[in-house]
């Protein structure tokens, strides 16, 4: 059976959108699990379709008085096993299609490390690099008054993604609390310490890309080659943590460009030349290349920490790392995804890989519901625990059935669900 979402945009041009390819392979990836879960049909279909969707216009007044208006989406995949999760993006290409998928991938994320959230997406078609700090701030809590009656800490908790971070995510505490009337700290994750958030939750992303990498590494770090596509919040911080595990950082790129030193580039000095110029272009230290080289090198470990759709049927014939370990959500296509196999490509997937994000947001939830605060090492001990034995698990699934990483982790994922399903029954 082929799954279908309905979709909530008209399908008036011919080209596909980013976004509906994410949806495309999110369900592909369902379908395959359904098929080596022996799902019934009712099943999948509700699987497939988002339990609630939210699209919303987001009016903004502008510095100079004009008034614009974006869209907004916040899209509850699945709450079968508790609230729903998941991060906020603010990007221009985001739309339905892509927040259903990232949704999606939320729903078998917190399933597979077995923390007790469905999976959510919001997502706010802005750039928000084009907006001054109060534009950002007015389009921000204005989204989240849209978006209010669905969310809440029993109900749907958002949390930072690509073009969100800490400040926003203050903001959305503010906005929930004034329309709750008293301070709601578990209203979202990803918060600065100072209103409850976490130790350790902005870099536990990365901390998670980390532990994932050297639990497949066959063999020591020391001395290994890297190279990572995104510098960004996910990428910077798990290059750093890459070549503080003895491993060589050679090549990283973000939407500025792409920067190389086959000896090893210096992470912190990279990391300050990108906090000062806005990007790695034209950094000193290192010799340019193209986006497209950057994915394409003799390295050991390729860590795509961008976007969706990197790894294509185009270029993945040409990708030479043995070990992918993905920091973004969704970055291979299932075509890639079968090239890749095909090659004997290692690649650990997006929903082990980068689930220390979510992981430490739920750490952080437990301790606002509690009203309690844990030491920087009890939470990046709960993290590694969690990863790990997500990790061994999905390492065993897939030695166990023969199958790749990410199909053993979509099984393991959609399958506890599914059960969750199958417990709860269907009301009325
Ligand atoms: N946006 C992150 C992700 O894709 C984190 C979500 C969360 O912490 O709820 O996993």
């Amino acid at each position: 059976m082929t799954l279908m979402v309905p979709s909530t945009t008209p399908a008036a041009t011919t080209l596909i959108s980013p976004g509906r390819q994410a949806l495309d392979t999110a369900l592909f990836q369902l379908d395959q699990a359904a098929d080596r879960l022996h799902l019934d049909d009712g099943l999948r279909a509700m699987l497939a379709t988002p339990r609630r969707s939210l699209t919303v216009s987001v009016p903004v007044r502008r510095e100079d008085g004009r008034m614009d208006v974006v869209q907004g989406f916040r899209v509850q995949h699945n709450t079968t096993r508790g609230p729903a999760k998941g991060g906020i993006r603010f990007h221009p290409s985001t739309d339905i299609h892509e927040v259903t998928a990232l949704a999606m991938w939320m729903t078998w994320k917190c399933a597979l490390v077995g923390i007790p959230y469905g999976g959510a997406k919001g997502g706010v078609s802005v750039d928000p690099g084009s907006l001054t700090t109060r534009e950002l701030e007015r389009v921000t809590r204005r989204y989240v008054n849209e978006i209010l009656p669905i969310i809440g800490p029993d109900k749907d908790i958002p949390a930072p993604d690509v073009g969100t971070d800490e400040q926003t995510m203050a903001w959305i505490m503010d906005t929930y609390s004034v329309n709750a009337g008293y301070s709601v700290p578990g209203a979202v994750t990803g918060k600065p310490a100072a209103l409850g958030g976490s130790l350790g939750r902005t870099g536990a992303t990365a901390r998670g890309v980390l532990i994932a990498a050297l639990k497949a590494m066959p063999g020591s770090p020391e001395g290994r080659t890297v190279a990572v596509q995104g510098f960004g919040k996910v990428g910077a911080p798990a290059a750093r943590h890459l070549a503080d595990a003895g491993c060589r950082v050679v090549a990283v790129s973000d939407a500025t460009g792409a920067v190389i030193d086959r000896s090893g580039l210096d992470v912190e000095d990279l990391r300050t030349w990108v906090k000062e110029t806005g990007g790695v272009y034209g950094y000193r230290h290192a010799d340019a290349l193209s986006h497209e080289d950057l994915l394409e090198l003799d390295v050991d470990v390729l860590v795509p920490a961008a976007l969706e759709g990197a790894i294509t049927a185009q270029n993945a014939p040409r990708i030479r790392a043995g070990l992918i370990v993905e920091g973004a959500n969704g970055p291979t296509t299932p075509e890639a995804d079968r090239i890749l196999a095909d090659a004997g490509t290692t690649v650990v997937p997006d929903i082990l890989a980068n689930a220390g994000g979510v992981i430490v947001s739920y750490l952080e939830w437990v301790q606002n519901l509690q009203a309690c605060s844990w030491s920087a090492g009890e939470v990046d001990a709960k993290l590694r625990e969690l990863m790990e034995s997500a990790f061994d698990t999905v390492a065993q699934t897939s030695a166990e059935r023969g199958i790749s990483l990410r199909q053993a982790a979509h099984v393991i994922g959609v399958g506890r669900v599914a059960e969750a399903h199958r417990m709860r029954g269907l009301h009325p």
